[in-house]
């Protein structure tokens, strides 16, 4: 086992992707075995803040005091097994796909940063574009291994509930206190996922670091299509942005039936025009969509479908984009990947605050969200961005206030979160709470809830050294 002490060594783990200031920590643990890690947490007395990759946008993995276990030894991929496949926390997604790549088989949930850990993505319960139709990281654990704070260890299947106690390696077991709170049915990732009778795997998928280190995960895999069909749609209006959403809703069929759908607005796609000068200039808002085939066949038949329906639609299809081959979707996903990297970017260079928002409501909801942020940005004169995953009523706004516009943009960030709470949504539906978004989170579930999963919390790590700071 590694330990890193001095100061310069222990840096690049005092930070992650969220732009918040450096946390503190007095020495880095990297294991490189499960029995090494157990060993160690079973003498340890200090507060652990495990480590993935540091992609995370909530500072979750940013310690406040203690140690951090980093996973990064931790890169063992297995081979395909009837449509599973065992791997170790610190492969990344791009390791993995790279893994996949001919076998027949893909991993669906796709964060659009694939520099993140498998660890760090079940932590978060980490989604993507394609969660639209394909559901979330929750959804594809099949198997997982897991050690508490103080090294005891399980090995969770599906199918083992939480009516029944955990069962540890030391044959301990282990009983959830009542709680009352239930997740929210929509696309969530605040707090521990909590319902009736579900798997004990789905209590530790989505923890953010307070309940387990991940050692090891059974992924289930989807068969790989022939195809991804997709285009990027431009339309002259806002409006007509979402109507076509509602629309692709309701047309949904078999041949209409994508996986993704991601928007774009005005200021995402100025800044775009830099690197993809071919926007058009008359574009107010855009579309991604992309939807698997099986077969050429289907190719065909559902690429005819979109053109018959797009025409009936507010679409600028002249201007639109549709892809070619593998190279053009490579592309459009990067279209996308890169309105979060100008945005970090820019706040870097302008030493700017990036205030980011990550709430989704229902579809009952969702032109009244839609038309909520537009009042309220337009009101507001502070610069901001906002896309993302429009298909699943969940969009992230950037607020991009300068120097004085902080505690305007905080009064507006709590405006939202108020609204978007009344229509019973979420504060997180993809990045987790962390730090950063706690206090909306407790906004969100309530004292008496959080005293229930303090409890909870307790009883799997009595001595509360597990991922401080962060949720609760
Ligand atoms: C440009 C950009 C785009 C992004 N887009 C998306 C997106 O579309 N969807 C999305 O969901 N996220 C997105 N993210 C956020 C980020 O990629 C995810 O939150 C990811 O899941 C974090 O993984 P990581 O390995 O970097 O985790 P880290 O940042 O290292 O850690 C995150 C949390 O996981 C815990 N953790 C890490 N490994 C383990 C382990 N083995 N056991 C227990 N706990 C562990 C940490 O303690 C911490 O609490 C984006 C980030 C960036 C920078």
């Amino acid at each position: 086992m590694r330990r890193k002490t001095n100061p310069e060594a222990i840096a690049p783990y005092l930070k992650d992707a969220s732009n918040c200031p450096p946390g503190a920590a007095s020495e880095v643990v990297i294991p490189e075995t499960v029995e090494e890690l157990k060993a160690f947490l079973k003498e340890n007395t200090q507060p652990v803040t495990v480590s993935g990759a540091g992609t995370g946008l909530t500072a979750s993995r940013v310690p406040v005091e203690g140690i951090i276990v980093s996973m990064e030894r931790f890169k063992k991929i297995g081979d395909v097994d009837e449509g599973t496949i065992f791997v170790e926390p610190a492969v990344t997604l791009e390791d993995l796909n790279v893994h996949l790549k001919g076998s027949g088989w893909f991993y669906p949930p796709n964060p659009t940063e694939t520099l993140a850990s498998i660890g760090g993505t079940l932590a978060t319960n980490a989604s993507g574009s394609r969660s639209y139709k394909f559901g979330v990281t929750r959804d594809y654990v099949q198997e997982l291994d897991i050690l508490l704070a103080d090294g005891r260890s399980a090995h969770l299947r599906r199918g083992q509930t939480i009516d029944r106690p955990l069962e540890l390696d030391d044959g301990t077991q282990l009983e959830l206190p009542a709680v009352e709170y239930r997740s929210p049915q929509i696309k969530n990732a605040a707090g521990y996922f909590y319902r009736p009778g579900m798997d004990w795997i789905d209590l530790f998928v989505g923890s953010d670091g307070t309940l387990c280190l991940i050692t090891g995960v059974r992924l289930k895999l989807r068969k790989a299509p022939f195809e991804f069909l997709s285009g990027i749609l431009f339309m002259d209006s806002e409006e007509k942005c979402w109507n076509l959403v509602e629309a692709i809703r309701k047309e949904s069929s078999e041949v209409i039936d994508p996986c993704s759908l991601e928007y774009f607005d005005r200021p995402s796609l100025i800044r775009l025009k830099k690197k993809f000068q071919n926007v058009p200039d008359k574009a107010e808002a855009a579309l991604f969509f992309e939807q698997d085939v099986t077969n050429e066949e289907e190719f065909e038949s559902s690429l005819e479908a979109w053109y018959e329906f797009l025409e009936s639609q507010d679409v600028l299809l002249e201007d639109s984009w549709f892809a070619q081959g593998p190279k053009d979707i490579a592309r459009f996903h990067d279209f996308r990947h890169q309105v979060p990297l100008i945005l970090n970017e820019e706040n870097s260079r302008m030493g700017r605050v990036k205030m980011g928002t990550d709430m989704a409501v229902d579809d009952d909801h969702f032109l009244e969200m839609m038309r909520f942020y537009r009042v309220e940005l337009e009101e507001s004169e502070i610069d901001y961005a906002m896309f993302g995953h429009i298909g699943d009523n969940h969009l992230h706004i950037n607020l991009l206030p300068d120097k004085y516009q902080i505690d305007q943009a905080r009064a507006l960030y709590g405006r939202i979160v108020d609204q978007i709470l009344e229509w019973g949504g979420t504060v997180s539906a993809e990045h987790g709470v962390g730090k950063l978004k706690k206090a909306y989170y407790h906004q969100m579930v309530g004292k008496e809830t959080l005293d229930q999963l303090r409890t909870l919390k307790n009883r799997l790590d009595i001595r509360n050294l597990l991922g401080r700071g962060n949720l609760l």
